[in-house]
């Protein structure tokens, strides 16, 4: 298997969930793949996991000095950059009514502004022909209850990476867009919702989620390999939900 032969991926939140995966597939496929995250243990061990062909780096997407420094240390290593995934993302349930000016300023900070800058500094090191996947969500562009803040930080790069599609054709970098439904990650222990909730949760999705199931992490990984791979493949959007946008 080598559709990613010789190419140089960063994937940011690249040391769990659907990073994770990605990057395991990525390497397998051929690619060096740079991947990011803020806890310096679990990036080790994720480094560690996916083997020869991974590299970490550790940091805040949400500070803007953070993808310089990442910029210097990939074009020192590798000289440049073929595929760039902004993935690292955040996520706390709460009613409009409830959000605190902080919470809002954090959501936005890492999955919108994290994105924006990350691609404002790695772009330079994007090879003509390289390609660039954001990870947003079903949440932009499905109501889903609690998700408004979210939804709001989700949707801003879906629109920043069809205007990115355009900004960068000249250099042929594709842009597109993953929206994952419901993905079986650490994520979703990360939502507010207590132990004690999470059967209750389970259920709900089992029965709402057209597969029947949530998704696992391996599946994104797939979609994204081929947003990467697919030269004829720009400024889509790819729905990976098991049909959950259809309900
Ligand atoms: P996950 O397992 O919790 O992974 C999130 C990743 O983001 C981790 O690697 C985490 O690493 C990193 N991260 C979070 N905040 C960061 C920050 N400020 N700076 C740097 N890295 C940061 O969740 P996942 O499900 O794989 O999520 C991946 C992406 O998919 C996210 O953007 C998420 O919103 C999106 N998504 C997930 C689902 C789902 O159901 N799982 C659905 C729709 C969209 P550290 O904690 O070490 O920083």
């Amino acid at each position: 298997m080598s559709a990613l032969k010789g190419k140089v991926a960063i994937i940011t939140g690249g040391n769990s969930g659907i990073g994770k995966a990605t990057a395991r597939l990525f390497v397998q496929e051929g690619a060096n793949v740079i991947i990011t995250g803020r806890r310096q243990d679990v990036l080790d061990a994720a480094v560690k996991e996916i083997g020869t062909g991974a590299s970490g780096f550790c940091g805040d997407v949400a500070d803007v000095e953070f993808h310089s420094r990442l910029a210097e240390d990939v074009r020192s290593r590798f000289g440049a950059v073929d595929i760039y995934m902004a993935n690292a993302g955040i996520i706390n349930l709460t009613d409009s009514d409830k959000v605190s000016p902080q919470e809002y300023d954090q959501h936005f900070a890492v999955n919108s502004r994290g994105v924006f800058f990350g691609v404002q500094a790695i772009a330079p090191l994007i090879n003509d022909g390289g390609n660039i996947i954001v990870t947003s969500s079903l949440a932009a562009t499905k109501v889903l209850p609690q998700h408004t803040l979210y939804a709001g930080s989700k949707a801003a790069i879906a629109a920043f990476a069809r205007n990115w599609a355009i900004e960068f054709k000249q250099r042929r970098i594709r842009v597109n867009i993953l929206s994952p439904g419901p993905v079986e990650t650490e994520i979703l222990g990360k939502l507010g919702i207590s132990e004690a909730d999470r059967p209750a949760l389970d259920e709900h999705m089992a029965n709402t989620i057209p597969t029947g199931r949530y998704g696992r992490p391996e599946e994104l990984a797939q979609a994204a390999l081929l947003l990467a791979s697919n030269d004829f493949v720009n400024g889509v959007e790819l729905h990976v939900d098991g049909g959950m946008s259809l309900v």
